[in-house]
């Protein structure tokens, strides 16, 4: 077995994003002195959310047991307290969940229970305890989720990093992995500047290109990354809502039906909806962010279930929501609405795991391989869900870290690399 000094770092994280941050602020709390190393291609700390993000989601419409249920009710809280400890902008504005017509009514019910289940905090409401919430908008029934608002999730990234720093981690910004060798007594990595980092555990937190990292290390992940463009309108008149508004959501459709969110900066963000970036993938560049290599954009055309529910609705030739059917769709909670109290707002980015058979990943998705643990999908509820999901990575590279006899020292502060 190597020694100790052989090794570099004991856990090291590829992919500073928010996923990568939190496993390693949760690595230098679980077992201090666990010497972490991140590395980041980028020149600095970024958050994928983008400028459409920042939505802290409840976990209502999770199935009960799953990780996205449990890590998105627990993150949204610890989530909550975490800004209000550090200074992140944060405001719980609860969530209002909206039927508009009789058919919805047994799935708000549903909702009901499940909440419950969830030990979330649920109030059923008629049309005029709707109006105390959100007085413009319409509906026969709804729930209001006490949880659940928006946040600076760049901020809270932001501090992660530097808790990293703190507590002793490193952080290396513009080093892109190239290679991943295991070996016997850990995993090699080596970086685009031909630099080699030693490790006895290797997390992949490479967000849309986990898939890829997981190959470089000799890992089948069993999913394959498929980038899906994200479109979404504001409202022009942003007064009408004051803060989550979402309509029932229909599972027989991979989108949740008109949502209505009021971002830290006021603005009404209608959506997203979200198609596969395939005819437009070219064009995807979302914040400035994600560029895809050739080989997920290329492959973006075999999500099978993506396209049957494009042909769902009144979609453009692209498979993006005609402005049309949006502001229809937003007339039943909001009456009034038209194309024109719509403006495109921009566009962002996600990848969807899915998996041989064309079926979409959609619970969280971590595997577990010699000195190496992959988070290999993280859903859109990922940046609310982060740090129990980041304790959860921490946990399994420590245990991956133990099989090879190390145990974290008790008292030590080394950086790496
Ligand atoms: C448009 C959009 C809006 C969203 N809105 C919300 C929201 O409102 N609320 C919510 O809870 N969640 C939201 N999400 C979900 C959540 O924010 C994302 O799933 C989450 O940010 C993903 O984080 P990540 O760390 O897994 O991935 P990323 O943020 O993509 O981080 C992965 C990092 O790995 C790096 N990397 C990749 N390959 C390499 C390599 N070879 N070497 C070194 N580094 C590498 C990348 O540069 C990147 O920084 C949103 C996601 C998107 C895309």
């Amino acid at each position: 077995m190597a020694t100790h000094a052989a090794y570099d770092c004991d856990v090291l994280v590829i992919g500073g994003g928010i996923v990568g941050l939190s496993s390693a602020y949760a690595l230098t709390r679980t077992a201090p002195g666990t010497r972490v190393t991140v590395l980041e291609k980028e020149h600095g700390p970024r958050h994928r959310s983008g400028p459409g993000g920042g939505m802290v989601h409840t976990g209502i419409r999770h199935a009960p047991g799953s990780l996205q249920a449990r890590w998105t009710v627990r993150g949204a809280a610890e989530l909550a307290a975490f800004c209000a400890e550090h200074g992140i902008t944060h405001t719980v504005t609860g969530k209002l969940i909206v039927a508009t017509a009789g058919t919805e009514l047994p799935r708000l019910h549903g909702l009901v229970q499940r909440g419950r289940a969830h030990g979330l905090p649920v109030r059923e409401l008629g049309p005029a305890q709707i109006a105390e919430y959100e007085p413009r908008v319409r509906g026969l029934a709804a729930i209001r989720v006490g949880t659940g608002g928006v946040c600076d999730f760049a901020g809270v990234a932001a501090r992660l990093a530097a808790e990293v720093g703190d507590a002793g981690g490193r952080i290396r910004y513009g080093a892109e992995v190239v290679t991943v060798d295991r070996r016997p007594w850990g995993v090699a990595v080596r970086t685009s500047d031909g630099r080699v980092v030693r490790a006895r555990t290797l997390v992949n937190c490479a967000g849309p290109h986990s898939d890829r990292i997981a190959r470089l290390a000799g890992d089948d992940p069993g999913v394959r990354n498929v980038l899906l463009r994200e479109t979404s309108y504001e409202l022009t008149a942003p007064d009408q809502v004051r803060g989550l508004v979402h309509q029932v959501p229909d599972p027989a459709l991979r989108h949740p039906g008109a949502r209505l969110t009021r971002g830290l900066d006021g603005v009404v963000r209608v959506g997203p909806a979200a198609v596969p970036a395939r005819a437009e993938a070219g064009s995807v560049r979302p914040a400035g962010r994600l560029r895809e290599p050739a080989s997920v954009l290329g492959r973006a055309g075999s999500w099978p279930g993506a396209l049957r529910h494009r042909r769902q609705e009144g979609q453009e030739a692209h498979g993006a929501p005609a402005r049309r059917a949006v502001a229809r769709a937003v007339r039943r909670l909001l009456p009034g609405v038209t194309e024109d109290d719509l403006r495109p707002y921009p566009s962002g980015a996600r990848t969807q795991a899915v998996l041989r058979d064309g079926t979409p990943v959609d619970d969280f998705l971590l595997r577990d391989a010699p000195h190496a643990v992959h988070v290999l999908h993280a859903p859109a509820t990922a940046a609310t869900a982060s740090l129990p999901l980041g304790r959860e990575v921490a946990r399994r590279a420590l245990l991956r870290a133990r099989a090879t006899g190390w145990r974290p020292p008790a008292v030590e502060s080394g950086h790496c690399v």
